[in-house]
């Protein structure tokens, strides 16, 4: 008795004062609502001023800071200098732009500590496994395909590369380790393949240099005769070629490697097919556009995002294997506490696969929820509009361009990306880079629009990448009379 009084109250995170933090919360989903609803009316990005920076220093806090105040200074110091990437002329970076759904399914998720992998009994799982479904029925990859939902298309290329590593090294990787390759291994991505692919084949011990980089051709696709020719010059010099990294929307430019041919090429070589789809796999749902990723459905894995072209706040990606035994091979390890499989009841009985089986998480976040509850409320035929909207959008922005003397295409249109420049009679490329990298900071700083620059052959240009559902034919509008303007006021 006297010992329960004499111990200290136990405590807790949860709220002292139920009625108060009900009333904070209301606020800000009114907030959060309200911000979204009124993009259009605010500058795409602002700048973070120094004293913003400051704020952020100093020693984790001791004491107590009411809840209200926090929320404060999210809202004085965190919200307004966001990328503004769900902005409806943000297209620098290939960026999703978030939909409101998925708002309430974040805020259901973290409700009930949601998690998802382990545990096969939680209905969380049968979600990921029903939206992995979903992703492969849309598009058009085999249903007997094994899956997972990833922090995003870096994690899904480390992943495929690493079950292609598995089934293709031709000794057993997980137990001896690189360092007992009989053969160095290589494998192949054009020129213009993402960095994500690179770091996955350095984290995976081949050696970045066991990347072979293949040129690419005048539509900046991966030159396939070259290809050809690297593997075999590779193998008459004691390489054993594994694996061939096809881009399926490569980042500067939406230009799409003829995955059809390397499919043909891998089927005839013995080696493993990766996709990179990271955005443009999704252009498979798009009714005028399917045809441009004809052949990502024969890749062994295939890795892209939901937070890209799928329109989910970050993050989200996937990867699928064709070969889910292959897939389970190279990751499955149960430690004995997590021994599942065992008996029919229970937390760890038999029935779903475990999804950390076919990857190196074991705790994940439930970002499922926020692809099922968004993807059911707006249905697959809109979602295969807006990325067809997003393509026509492109389109028209090409079109902008090219009857206007003072810009210029990079090169013709391949998917939902535009990049063109502003010219000037008599200018030399040293200062056309100059004054296009000028206009993309200005566009930015004035918070009209946010494309970014990337450079093609050697020169810059400005880089717009349309996956953004809230952008409007009159937003590209916006962007070409405001290059030209900034364009003719610098000197
Ligand atoms: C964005 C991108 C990636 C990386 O995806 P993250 O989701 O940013 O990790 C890989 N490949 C391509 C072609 C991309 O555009």
């Amino acid at each position: 008795m006297s010992e329960q009084s004499d111990s200290p109250p136990e405590e807790t995170l949860d709220p002292a004062d139920w009625a108060a933090t009900r009333a904070l919360g209301h606020r800000i989903v009114d907030d959060a609502l309200a911000y979204v609803e009124t993009l259009r009316e605010r500058p795409v990005w602002q700048h973070a001023p120094q004293e913003i920076k400051a704020h952020f220093a100093g020693p984790p806090p001791l004491d107590p800071t009411p809840a209200e105040q926090v929320y404060r200074e999210y809202v004085d110091y965190i919200l307004p200098h966001q990328l503004g990437c769900n902005h409806p002329r943000f297209w620098g970076w290939v960026a999703g732009s978030g939909t409101v759904m998925a708002i309430f399914a974040e805020l259901l998720a973290a409700a009930s500590d949601a998690v998802s992998g382990s545990f096969s009994y939680c209905s969380n799982n049968y979600v990921e496994l029903q939206v992995l479904d979903w992703c492969k029925d849309l598009l058009g990859y085999p249903a007997s395909a094994s899956g997972l939902l990833t922090s995003g298309g870096s994690a899904s290329n480390l992943i495929g590369l690493a079950v292609a590593r598995h089934a293709k090294a031709g000794f057993d990787v997980r137990s001896q380790g690189m360092q007992s390759a009989p053969r160095p291994l290589t494998l192949y991505c054009s020129e213009e393949a993402h960095s994500s692919i690179q770091k996955a084949v350095e984290l995976l011990g081949f050696g970045s240099e066991s990347l072979r980089r293949v040129p690419t051709n005048a539509a900046l696709q991966i030159d396939v005769g070259a290809l050809q020719a690297q593997i075999a010059t590779d193998r008459a010099q004691g390489q054993l070629p594994i694996c061939v990294i096809g881009v399926a929307g490569t980042t500067n430019t939406g230009a799409i490697d003829d995955l059809p041919a390397l499919a043909d090429l891998c089927a005839q070589e013995g080696l493993w097919l990766h996709v990179d789809g990271a955005f443009g796999a999704w252009a498979a749902i798009a009714p005028q556009s399917k045809h441009l990723v004809a052949g990502l459905e024969r890749a062994d894995s295939l890795a892209f995002d939901l937070h890209k072209w799928m329109y989910l706040p970050y993050p989200i990606g996937c990867i699928l294997v064709a070969n889910a035994e292959a897939h389970r091979q190279a990751f499955s390890l149960s430690p004995t506490y997590l021994a599942h499989g065992e008996g029919q009841h229970g937390l760890t009985g038999v029935d779903v696969p475990w999804l950390s089986d076919y990857g190196l998480e074991l705790s994940r976040g439930f970002a499922a929820l926020k692809a099922w509850m968004t993807i059911k409320e707006h249905g697959s035929a809109k979602y295969g509009r807006l990325i067809q909207q997003n393509i026509d959008q492109a389109h028209y922005l090409a079109h902008l361009v090219e009857n206007a003397a003072e810009l210029e295409l990079a090169l013709p249109v391949s998917l939902n990306v535009v990049c063109f420049r502003y010219t000037r009679p008599g200018c030399d490329a040293v200062t056309l880079d100059r004054l296009n990298k000028q206009i993309e900071i200005e566009l930015q700083e004035r918070g009209i629009a946010a494309p970014s620059v990337v450079s093609i052959r050697g020169n810059k240009y400005l880089h717009v990448a349309i996956t953004n559902h809230r952008s409007r034919r009159e937003d590209f509008d916006i962007l070409v009379q405001g290059v030209i303007r900034i364009g003719k006021a610098l000197d």
